[in-house]
């Protein structure tokens, strides 16, 4: 390994990290950096090694770990305008609220108690806030890490995207688990902006489908953004969000999706509220 400072890096292009982001059709993806060069297969992944009987076979190279997070993380699905977002740049600072610095450090503690769990850990979390607060950032920011740092295979989904593709798909004779398998099965799951839109009763039964086959599979962990609360006075309400008048502070988060669904939610995730301004609106 060469020797490095703290405040230098051997790499301006990826900082040392070996892989770039970049946002390719509308999702993330991470490829290997220039800098990364392999010795021992020259970046083929397989090295051809004697073995004990003297015969030669390809086997696979140590890099291939690293290879496969790339893949695990271009797999899963991030969407393209979160290429940046980390943990490490979650804004909490003054005027934002405290709550913000709480589920920044939730977010964290959630990643160490997983990876201190070896995987068998099913709490996940639920991030509930009015738009704008950075809920996605913190859920895809905690998938980035399980997979890039650890290997782990997560997926994100947009339930509207896998809504269409169903209703598509009866058109064509494929089945609602063909699209679905994929996020049932995979061993952490993003739900983002759970309980948008109209929740018709279709829309409802897909999602009590799918969220009840992860909550009957203990291995599984899931992480859900929504923009409703359990609770209309939850009792951290500002003046700010009592002007509001849209629907995430007219409904609960049981009435949008229903008590049964809810109910596994909540034994499912852990909560963690977020309150704030909205950043993008700031920005301006
Ligand atoms: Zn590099
Ligand atoms: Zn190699």
């Amino acid at each position: 390994m060469k020797s490095k400072t703290a405040n230098s890096v051997n790499c301006s292009t990826c900082r040392d990290h070996q892989y770039v982001v970049s946002n390719k059709k509308g999702k993330v993806q991470a490829t290997a950096c220039k800098c990364f060069d392999c010795e021992l297969c020259q970046g083929t992944g397989r090295i051809l090694a004697e073995g004990a009987d003297g015969i030669s076979r390809i086997s696979e190279c140590q890099c291939a770990d690293f290879n496969k997070k790339l893949k695990l993380f271009n797999q899963a699905g991030i969407p393209g305008k979160f290429v940046h977002e980390s943990l490490g740049n979650f804004e909490v600072a003054t005027p934002r609220h405290r709550l913000l610095k709480d589920a920044l450090s939730h977010s964290r503690t959630f990643i160490k108690e997983f990876i201190q769990m070896k995987g068998q850990y099913s709490q996940g979390l639920i991030f509930m806030g009015e738009p704008g607060l950075g809920k996605t950032h913190l859920a895809v920011s905690i998938i980035k890490e399980l997979i890039l740092a650890h290997g782990v295979e997560c997926k994100f989904v947009d339930f509207f995207e896998l809504l269409r593709d169903i209703r598509h798909g009866y058109g064509e004779d494929i089945s609602e688990s063909e699209f679905m398998d994929p996020y049932v099965d995979v061993k952490v799951l993003v739900i983002d902006e759970l309980a948008k839109g109209r929740n018709t009763e279709w829309e409802l039964t897909i999602l009590d489908h799918f969220i009840s086959a992860r909550y009957n599979d203990d291995d599984k962990v899931t992480l859900v953004t929504t923009n409703f609360r359990d609770k209309l006075d939850s009792g951290i309400g500002t003046e700010d969000s009592k002007k509001l008048s849209n629907a995430s502070t007219r409904y609960t988060l049981e009435e949008k999706i229903g008590p049964r669904i809810f109910s596994r939610l909540m034994e499912m995730c852990k909560k963690v509220y977020l309150q704030g301004k909205d950043f993008r609106s700031e920005r301006v």
